[in-house]
């Protein structure tokens, strides 16, 4: 506890203002409160980190609150967090550090530029090297560890899911140093390993086909992209992925890099060139594919008639100004009607799964009323549509539970946009 400054207030025996007294226990408005009965030792231990200052910056105008998405289901925000700052709270060892997805929609709209999108990873970094960790984080990164992927799975089985292909598919894992592509497909965890995610995964792979795209996977070389060990704090543990995924980026010459999950395209075009010196030509799928629109147009011949609406993944969307590729894809889907959400591009709701959420439901749980993504999926259904688009890799399983939370299957189903587009592209 931090010594008293001041008394509670301080009363004058006499003040003359503007010639009128005032003298009484009026003027004690005139006394500066002042905080003094709380231990920030906190909040200064938290604006000496690296990367965390800007939490300082806080004037607590609130304008980030209303902006939150924790906020919607719980209490929240950058201005709750200064403030529990302020009245004693260590926030390195507090779950108030674990509730922020990193989405950054209070970063957008913050007149000081506190950037939460810094503060909770270098925060993170330091609770991390403290042993403040949730248990559901701990086992995440224990399986990054041991077996390259969050889930857990065996990386000799990372391409598993390729079986079902007819033809065969260039894995590069098994191929000599050297051995060139167009186009290196980094096909990430979830397209993987994920049931769902193996069927968007199937129908990336005929529509690079239908499209002639001479590609190539790293099968069971690859390993996760990192973004979401960055952003839990494990600085380590992220640059040991970036210097291997490079070193595989490094060997098989190519001309595009395509990934699928907007946290990989993150972490390959923002974070790996700090790290390994290289900077990668790294496109999201949905831009690879919006610049082949013209080709992709003629093949789509089967009409998709449905109410669509989408989701913006927030590290397409606002941590890299990317709006207009799936827009175009979706738009160009034939038959399909497009109504957009309340909540879309800058103001996209998040779904939860960014910033480590994706492992913390059960943490995250104990502070909020619903999931997220149940509230994003209960907007969907608000707007009638029938299909809800995504093109990050994480929605289609949070967003398929909140379906059944709010009682919506039948009537609203999830989608990746390259499995619609595949859905388009008669069979030839
Ligand atoms: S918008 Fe920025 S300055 Fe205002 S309360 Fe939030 S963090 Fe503080
Ligand atoms: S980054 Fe997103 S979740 Fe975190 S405090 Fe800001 S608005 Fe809330």
């Amino acid at each position: 506890m931090s010594e008293h400054k001041y008394q509670d207030s301080v009363q004058l025996e006499q003040v003359i203002v503007d010639g009128m007294d005032i003298s009484g226990h009026w003027n004690k408005m005139f006394v500066p409160r002042a905080l003094t009965q709380f231990d920030i030792s906190g909040l200064e231990q938290l604006r000496d980190i690296p990367g965390a200052e800007s939490i300082n910056n806080c004037y607590q105008c609130a304008k980030c609150v209303g902006s939150c998405p924790v906020e919607y289901v719980g209490s929240y925000g950058p201005r709750k967090i200064y403030r529990k700052l302020q009245i004693g709270t260590n926030l390195i060892e507090d779950d108030y550090l674990w509730l922020c997805t990193t989405c950054k929609n209070c970063v957008r709209v913050c007149p000081k530029e506190v950037n939460m999108g810094e503060i909770i990873p270098a925060a993170r970094e330091k609770a991390v090297l403290g042993g403040f960790i949730p248990d559901e984080i701990q086992e995440m990164l224990q399986s990054v560890s041991e077996y390259g992927n969050p889930m857990g799975e065996s990386a000799r089985k990372r391409a598993k899911w390729t079986k079902p292909i007819k033809d065969s598919i260039k894995n590069l894992a098994k191929a000599e140093e050297g051995e060139s592509v167009d186009v290196l497909w980094f096909v990430g965890d979830f397209y993987a390993y994920h049931g769902r995610g193996n069927d968007a995964a199937l129908a990336m792979v005929n529509v690079f086909n239908r499209l002639g795209v001479d590609f190539g996977i790293l099968g069971e070389a690859e390993k996760t992209d990192g973004d979401s060990q960055r952003l839990v704090g494990e600085s380590g543990l992220f640059e040991d992925l970036a210097n291997h995924n490079d070193a595989l980026f490094e060997k098989f010459p190519h001309k595009d890099l395509v990934v699928n999950d907007p946290h990989a395209y993150n972490a390959i075009k923002k974070f790996y060139p700090g790290i390994t010196g290289n900077t990668r030509n790294v496109t999201h799928y949905t831009q690879f594919l919006s610049s082949r629109l013209d080709e992709l147009k003629a093949l789509m011949t089967k009409s998709f008639d449905k109410k669509v609406t989408f989701h913006d993944p927030c590290y397409l969307g606002r941590h890299n100004d990317e709006y207009n590729a799936p827009r175009e894809l979706i738009n160009s889907i034939p038959g399909a009607t497009f109504i957009e959400m309340p909540r879309h591009k800058e103001q996209s709701y998040c779904c939860g799964g960014g910033g480590g959420g994706m492992w913390l439901d059960g943490l995250v749980a104990n502070y909020t009323s619903e999931r997220l993504s149940t509230n994003r999926v209960r907007e969907a259904v608000e707007t009638g549509a029938e299909v809800l688009l995504v093109c990050c890799p994480y929605e289609v399983s949070r967003f398929e539970d909140a379906v059944k939370a709010v009682n919506a299957e039948g009537k609203l189903e999830v989608m990746d946009i390259v499995e619609v587009i595949n859905a388009c592209i008669p069979e030839g």
